[in-house]
Parts: structure tokens; C-alpha cells; sequence
């Protein structure tokens, strides 16, 4: 079929911007697009409400008489987006379009530049269409934490809510519909539950029971302060802290309420107080966590002691060793410390 003259419903505003509409604005955009019914159009009349600067969100409201715009207003998403501004991690659409093809085996249906984005620093957007739209928000966001999970520092943390406006550009040339594009049909969300499993069934247990022979255990409550790191051999102590230290302990000491839903557990995020309570996930399966609802915290037991105790990586492996009480391989104590430290025991 030919991609231009699909068919799409999708809620968009009916004015369009040749700035980025700013904060006043917004409120008046999000007012339209929440009020009016959505639009059928073709793909390319999409292109063209794009270029001429018309924000969107990338499914339908369902009620425009209800007073939000908020997720559960909001239902058969047909398309997912890539936005892609990442100061830190800059890469041109042709290199994000290639590393999305090798991971997930499909390309844009539309790509365009942002408002803001500039021949120095690069911002685009990258529009996923489906075959059929995406029913319900809950499904569409457990999708995007799929994403998140292959792309961590490409997408921005707000591309993954139902209700996100996508501003559309003033760079009208820069709007594309690639005509190789497949629509993303069983296949696509076949090979995204294979190469980012989101569900993954039990096989996690969380641990409590040390077992880490020859080791000094935590009798002396300072040897954690002579932990000294060896350089070919850190890794091996982190990962062993990783192993050892249950990540739900951790969030929990943070003053998290768990809640468990089978592959993984979900509470409000305690690292900065959030209080949507499925915005923090921990997988069970990878013992890792991530905070949805601000980007604030996401990896293992070290990375969230790092951010949560303010602690670099060194001192947040002792300051988890110690916390937890775990042994410590005598290779890994600083000897001489160690000794002045047993002897003012002795005293
Ligand atoms: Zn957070």
C-alpha cells in the first residue's frame, strides 16, 4: 500500500506555530487539542499539518468534554516517537535511524527537525507508525519502557507519556516520509518483547543470605573505611555487591512501599519523592530500577546509592557493603589500616 494515502486519527491542534509555542501558549494548544474531536487524514496531509506547525499528540483524546488531557483520556495511539535531543549524546538521524533498524528491524514512517534544533546541535524526531493503533496508554507505555530500555540516553524521558504534545516545526523542508518505511505491525512488538523482555516471569529471589568465603565479616564496624579498591579487580567487588545487596532492600530503606507484579515491582519513586505509584519499576529479572515518572535515578544497587546518598562510585560500594553488612575479601582491605584499626580495638 502506499504509505501517503493511509488513513491516521489522531488529536491535533487546529492552529499552527512558526515558533515553539512557549508556556502561555501551551496551556492554549493543550486547550484545543483536549476540546476538539480528533481528525482522519491521510499521512501525507499529517506531513503538512507538521510543516506548518501544528502540535499533536500521537494518539486520539477520547472524551473532549472531560476536563484533562490527562494519560487515561487518551487511547489509540497510532504511532511512536524518538526524540532526539541528547546534548551529551549526539548522533545525526541517519546514525539513530540505522541503530533503531539493527535493534528493532524498522524504520521511520516520518522524520523531521525540531523548532529549536540548529546545524550545531542537531534535534529531529523520529515518527514509528503502527498497522493498527495501539488501544489503551497503559499498553503504549509499557512499550515505551521497553524502548527505554534499548535507547537509555536517547530518549527523553517525557516522549514515553500518552498525553505528551509533540510540537511539530517550523522547518518545513526538513519533514520527510520515508518511503521504505513498514508499518509496525506483530513482527515489530515480537522482536521488542525479544530484545528488551519486559515480562520475565519469576527466577529473581531477593537475597539476604551472604555466602562469600575467606572474607572479613562486619564485626569490626570501621573495616568498611579501609575497602581499598584494586584496579584490575573493582569490578569484581562491584559486581559482587550488585549480586548480594537486594535492590528492593535498598528502595525500600529509601521509604518505598512495594508493590509486586509478578516480572517486576512498581512503587512511587522515594529518590525524589515522586508519588505516582508506578512510576518507579524494578525489574526482576536484570536487579536493576528505573525511575519513569522524572529520570532521576536508573541502573543497579550502585547507581541509585549514588545518587541517593551522594556518593561516587567507590564510596557508594562501601557505604553498601557496610550498610548491608557484607563481607569483604581480605584482598580488598587495606592492611596496615586494618592493623592500626585491630589494635586500637585491642586497647
Ligand atoms: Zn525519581
Amino acid at each position: 500500500m502506499n504509505l501517503s494515502q493511509l488513513f491516521i486519527t489522531i488529536s491535533c491542534d487546529n492552529e499552527g506555530f512558526k515558533h515553539k509555542p512557549n508556556k502561555y501558549e501551551v496551556s492554549d494548544v493543550t486547550k484545543r487539542i483536549r476540546t476538539s474531536p480528533p481528525k482522519t487524514m491521510t499521512v501525507s496531509d499529517f506531513c503538512g499539518l507538521i510543516a506548518t506547525g501544528h502540535t499533536f499528540i500521537s494518539g486520539c483524546v477520547i472524551d473532549p468534554a472531560a476536563n484533562t488531557l490527562k494519560a487515561d483520556n487518551t487511547h489509540n495511539f497510532c504511532f511512536f516517537g524518538l526524540d532526539i535531543d541528547n546534548k551529551e549524546y549526539q548522533v545525526t538521524p541517519s546514525e539513530m535511524i540505522e541503530e533503531v533498524k539493527a535493534k528493532l528491524g524498522v524504520e521511520p514512517t516520518i522524520f523531521y527537525d525540531t523548532f529549536s534544533s540548529t546545524n550545531e546541535h542537531r534535534k529531529f524526531r523520529l515518527l514509528y507508525f503502527f498497522e493498527k493503533p495501539i488501544k489503551d496508554y497503559q499498553t503504549f507505555k509499557k512499550m515505551y519502557c521497553q524502548l527505554k530500555l534499548l535507547f537509555p540516553n536517547l530518549i527523553d524521558n517525557s516522549t514515553s507519556n500518552p498525553n505528551r504534545l509533540w510540537f511539530a516545526t517550523n522547518k518545513a523542508n526538513s519533514v520527510r516520509l520515508n518511503p521504505n518505511a513498514k508499518l509496525l505491525g506483530n513482527d515489530f512488538f515480537e522482536r521488542l518483547n525479544e530484545v528488551a523482555p519486559f515480562d520475565c516471569g519469576g527466577g529473581y529471589k531477593r537475597k539476604k543470605d551472604i555466602n562469600y568465603s575467606e572474607c572479613m565479616a562486619g564485626e569490626y564496624e570501621d573495616i568498611y573505611q579501609h575497602v581499598s579498591f584494586l584496579k584490575e579487580k573493582t569490578h569484581e567487588l562491584a559486581e559482587y555487591v550488585i549480586e548480594n545487596v537486594s535492590i528492593c532492600d535498598y528502595v525500600e530503606l529509601a521509604g518505598a512501599e512495594l508493590k509486586d507484579l509478578g516480572s517486576y515491582y512498581t512503587c512511587a519513586c522515594p529518590f525524589h519523592g515522586g508519588d505516582n505509584e508506578s512510576g518507579f519499576v524494578i525489574y526482576k529479572h536484570s536487579n536493576s530500577a528505573f525511575c519513569f515518572t522524572k529520570n532521576c535515578c536508573a541502573g543497579d544497587v550502585i547507581s541509585l546509592c549514588k545518587i541517593y546518598e551522594n556518593k561516587n562510585y567507590f564510596d557508594a560500594i562501601r557505604s553498601l557493603l557496610s550498610r548491608f553488612k557484607l563481607g569483604v575479601p581480605m584482598d580488598y582491605i587495606d592492611k596496615q589500616k586494618l592493623l592500626a584499626l585491630l589494635q586500637q580495638g585491642g586497647n
